[in-house]
């Protein structure tokens, strides 16, 4: 969700309260003026009468998602809404948002790169490679066990996984283009297990009991 920048706070959260809710003016500006509190934001009376360019980075993004929360929806799906901020703002808006979304049943879809936030907030993953997904269980299982050598090369390749003063290790090869995709598995260029089978198209199956891995060849081993 982006903000409109010649609107001010209060203006686009009254209209997305009473775009759902008959509200009067009033009633709908105190609710958004309680969900920016819930959200952490401070003296959420002046946010209100602020204009998106007026606040911080991290503060845009509390205010778009408090809007995604007004109406304490059964599912919101944020994709990459912390990755242009500062790892400290960024902690701070997933514990807030965790927070937010177990106390109203929310589920959340958070679609990030970064595996850090995944371990820190999702209780279940699905590892994505060319628009498919690859792998997916509980974030334990998949981060402690992973099965398919994309999801091994990506943990691999990880910082705190590697070695002080060495190369980090990444996985070899460029993801497929999407508009001509190869035929079979479409990590096979990248894998140091395709084999002739692999030149067929892989169907997700279950390989440890709640984790599926669309590969031919899964397995704990470490590909690279
Ligand atoms: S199906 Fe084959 S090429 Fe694809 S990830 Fe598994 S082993 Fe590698």
């Amino acid at each position: 969700m982006t903000l409109n920048p010649v609107l001010r706070v209060d203006t686009q959260m009254i209209e997305a309260v009473r775009a759902h809710r008959s509200l009067s003016k009033r009633a709908a500006r105190e609710h958004a003026s309680r969900t920016l509190a819930l959200m952490g934001i401070a003296s959420p009376e002046e946010r209100l009468r602020a204009y998106p360019h007026q606040l911080s980075g991290g503060m845009r993004q509390r205010v778009a998602i408090a809007i995604a929360l007004l109406h304490s929806p059964d599912l919101i799906i944020a994709d990459e809404p912390t990755t242009a901020l500062d790892v400290t703002i960024q902690a701070q808006i997933l514990s807030e948002v965790q927070k937010l979304v177990r106390e109203q049943g929310t589920s959340l879809i958070w679609i990030t790169h970064d595996l850090s936030v995944v371990a820190g907030l999702a209780d279940d993953v699905a590892v994505m490679y060319a628009g498919r997904i690859v792998e997916q269980g509980s974030v334990d299982d998949v981060l402690d066990r992973p099965q398919h050598p994309y999801t091994q090369g990506l943990i691999n390749s990880l910082p705190s996984r590697n070695k002080r003063g060495q190369r980090l290790r990444q996985i070899p090869g460029m993801a497929p283009d999407l508009l001509s995709m190869p035929a079979g598995c479409a990590f096979a260029e990248r894998c140091s297990r395709a084999s002739e089978v692999c030149d067929q198209d892989p169907e997700p199956r279950e390989v440890l009991p709640g984790q599926t891995v669309r590969c031919f060849h899964p397995g704990a081993a470490d590909a690279y």
